[in-house]
């Protein structure tokens, strides 16, 4: 079934388009889905605002929205391999890497279905007698879930999870060149007794579908994960409603080298960080900040190795790294390059697509080093969302002189999602860690993520947490019941006593 979800039924656009959905490693034709309308939209909002209301979810008992979420868990364990083929052809990435995300989405699932009864609320002491005070947490209501193509079901699973925790209903909108795993999700929700109504799937565009979604009065909650430009314009337009925000956006993640560092496993995880699914990973290590010291040697090194990356797709065993997304977002990534280029920087290694044979069906980028680079450059300061590493190096004449010059350059950046420190000093990793203004910091290491631990971003790289506890809070109300259970006439205005 590749249609719409609303309230329970299965549809086409309102309008009948519809959209192909094509592999970015060859071309080839996946599937066909509807591309809905902004009035599919305002369907779906209101067939969950009206789900919340008056159907079951939100009153059902905690434990039993857990085991739906484990039910979800055990049938992505049963259908791994074919869910895993749905995203590695949607995003054109390896299967390898595609089963590895289905790992973590059964770890997601099951993370908040053991939450689901956590923190239910708390006792105040109001310091009187006759009262009882209590904080409950009930769930945030109606939610827009507006998720990106790199991580396609991966992304959704840190919102959907958590919003069925809650009791919450939802209207998912998944990036519209990576439907297939969303249709899986809803579909399998619905199959294993999610009440209708509270999964709503709406595909397309988000200019033709996205304004009911963050306008419209009847939704309480938009979560978005995405780039900064979009994310911007979504807390615009929920503005008008006082909605909640929550934002997961961009990234550009410095990776510091000190001198010090394991050599091998410093240049080893350089790679990973920013070369790990063709750099579209959110928390890429895009900016490598190396002491002055060992520039040479390392990057020299890391050159060489980068070169010898392969490409390929979904089922070439011979293949290390996939294609970009699409063809926009390689002509984006090779402006980025040459504006770069422009600008001072030294290509290393990498720098043009592959053309040929067996190359020009897909949207093919090398992994490319950018060297030479320095903060005020737009390449350095600009996510370019692909396989391009730039190059920047520290010196100080003093241990915290060069601490500080890491630092500095570290968080010389408007955004602040994640970065990672290496040195063979556990006292300066400390330090280091501690001044970095950064969601994710890693010591020694670059990229995991565990469910129990909160993700998201310092200043613009965005608003609120997911994963961890407060993933889950992000979708519930926080609510003061207070009881007087010795009720009486206090006659703040004494002319409205009867006597008076
Ligand atoms: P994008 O902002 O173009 O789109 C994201 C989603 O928003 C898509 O579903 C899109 O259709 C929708 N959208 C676009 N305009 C909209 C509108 N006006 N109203 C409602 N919805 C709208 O981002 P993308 O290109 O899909 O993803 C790449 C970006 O996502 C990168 O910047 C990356 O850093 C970021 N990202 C962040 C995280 C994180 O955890 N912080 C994770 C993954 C990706």
């Amino acid at each position: 079934m590749t249609q719409l979800l609303i309230g329970g039924t299965w549809r086409d656009a309102s309008d009948g388009t519809t959209r192909e959905i094509r592999c970015p490693a060859d071309g080839r034709l996946v599937t066909t889905v509807p591309e809905g309308t902004a009035e599919d939209s305002v369907d779906a909002v209101r067939a969950a605002r009206d789900a919340f209301d008056n159907g079951p979810w939100p009153r059902t008992p905690s434990p039993e929205r857990a085991a739906l979420l484990h039910r979800l868990a055990d049938r992505l364990t049963a259908e791994k391999e074919d869910v895993a083929r749905l995203e590695a052809m949607d995003t054109g990435k390896r299967m390898v890497e595609a089963r590895v995300d289905m790992d973590d989405i059964i770890g997601v699932f099951r993370h908040f279905a053991s939450l689901a009864q956590a923190d239910a609320g708390r006792v105040v002491d109001p310091g009187m007698p006759d009262v009882a005070s209590r904080i409950v947490h009930e769930p945030m209501g109606v939610c827009s879930l507006i998720t990106p193509w790199n991580f396609p079901l991966l992304q959704t699973s840190w919102k959907v999870a958590p919003a069925l925790a809650a009791g919450c209903t939802f209207i998912l909108k998944p990036s519209e060149l990576t439907p297939s795993t969303a249709i899986w999700l809803v579909r399998t929700l619905a199959e294993e007794g999610l009440p209708d109504g509270v999964a709503n799937l709406v595909l397309g565009a988000g200019d033709r579908v996205g304004a009911p979604l963050t306008e419209l009065p009847e939704v309480d909650l938009v979560s978005f994960t995405g780039g900064l430009v979009t994310g911007r314009r979504i807390m615009a337009s929920a503005a008008p409603t006082v909605k909640k925000v929550a934002l997961e956006l961009g990234g550009k993640n410095p990776n510091i080298v000190f001198a010090d560092a394991d050599r091998e496993a410093a240049l080893d995880m350089a790679l990973t960080a920013i070369f790990l699914d063709s750099g579209q990973v959110c928390s890429a290590g895009a900016r490598l900040i190396v002491e002055d010291s060992i520039h040479d040697e390392f990057v020299d090194e890391l050159v060489a190795r980068a070169g010898r990356i392969r490409l390929g797709g979904p089922d070439d065993p011979q293949a290390e790294t996939g294609p970009l997304i699409s063809a926009a977002h390689r002509e984006k990534v090779e402006a980025y390059v040459a504006a770069g280029l422009a600008e001072g920087a030294v290509l290393r290694v990498g720098g043009t697509r592959p053309t040929g044979e067996g190359w020009d069906e897909g949207h093919w980028f090398p992994p490319t080093i950018l060297d030479g680079c320095s903060a005020d450059m737009s390449c350095v300061q600009d996510e370019s969302f692909g396989p391009v590493l730039t190059v920047e190096t520290f010196t100080g004449d003093s241990p915290d002189a060069l601490e500080e010059a890491a630092v500095s350059l570290a968080n010389d950046t408007i955004y602040g999602l994640a970065g990672a420190v290496w040195t063979g000093d556990a006292g300066r990793a400390e330090r280091v860690a501690a001044r970095l203004r950064h969601g994710t910091i890693w010591i020694n290491d670059y990229h995991p993520y565990v469910p129990q631990a909160e993700w998201g971003g310092f200043k613009q790289s965005g608003i609120g947490r997911e994963l961890g506890l407060a993933g889950l809070e992000e979708y519930r109300e926080t609510k003061h019941v207070w009881h007087n259970t010795r009720p009486g006439a206090q006659y703040w205005f004494p002319s409205t006593r009867p006597d008076a």
